[in-house]
């Protein structure tokens, strides 16, 4: 079985665990893969999209050299085990991950297999609009999410070459359809999408941000 990885990224609000659950669930061979996180538990239902570590064994998986990538948010350590991606592949699986931009340069590299990243778009009026149908009412957290996503936009000619196709949001259905086709594809090296047209989306998102 040929091993790869594909990495959902995108900004906040755009439905990235949602693309990758439907995504899941059509291709029926991927499993999502689980960060490793020093934080604690938070008891909202969603702690068992964690593996949670201490400080110490988190350090000793990173001198290990176990951790494909990490990064620092709030105080917490998080990252991508090995291990964990090891463990999908050996039953059989490839391990589907959900990411902010900053993991996929890194994951790429210290990975000696495919790893297909994916950025999920969508305009930031419309995210806007979703996270104000999701989050109602949590006004302050809406507004630094929307600038943190304008932030990540501003920049996203930068970032344009980590990326081996951008996919639009706008329809759920649409999405899933495209990124399915493109994973057989990219795979066999016949990426629809070429190196111009990717920095042309990046270019397009630049400007959304731009306007905010
Ligand atoms: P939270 O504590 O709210 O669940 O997550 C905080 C931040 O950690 C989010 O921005 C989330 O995307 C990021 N994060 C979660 N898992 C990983 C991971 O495996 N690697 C990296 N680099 N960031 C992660």
């Amino acid at each position: 079985m040929q091993r790869y990885a594909v990495i959902i990224a995108g900004p906040s609000g755009v439905g990235k665990t949602t693309v990758a659950d439907a995504l899941i669930e059509r291709l029926g061979n991927l499993e999502m893969s689980r960060s490793a996180t020093t934080r604690a538990k938070r008891g909202d239902g969603r702690d068992d999209e964690y593996i949670y570590l201490t400080v110490d064994e988190f350090k000793s998986a990173i001198a290990a050299g176990d951790m494909a990538e990490h990064a620092e948010y709030g105080g917490n350590l998080y990252g991508t085990r090995k291990s964990e991606l090891a463990r999908i592949h050996k039953e059989g699986k490839q391990p589907i991950l959900v990411l902010e931009y900053n993991g996929v340069k890194s994951l790429k590299e210290s990975l000696d297999y495919p790893v297909l990243a994916f950025y999920v778009y969508e305009s930031l009026d419309a995210i806007e609009a979703r996270l104000r149908l999701r989050d109602a009412g949590k006004e302050e957290a809406i507004a630094r999410r929307c600038a943190e996503n304008a932030k990540d936009y501003s920049i996203m000619s930068t970032l344009a070459d980590r990326f081996d196709a951008f996919v639009e949001n706008r329809d759920l259905d649409t999405c899933i359809e495209t990124i399915s086709s493109m994973i057989p594809a990219i795979l066999s090296g016949n990426n629809p999408t070429s190196a111009s047209e990717r920095m042309e989306i990046a270019l397009r998102l630049e400007g959304d941000a731009a306007k905010h």
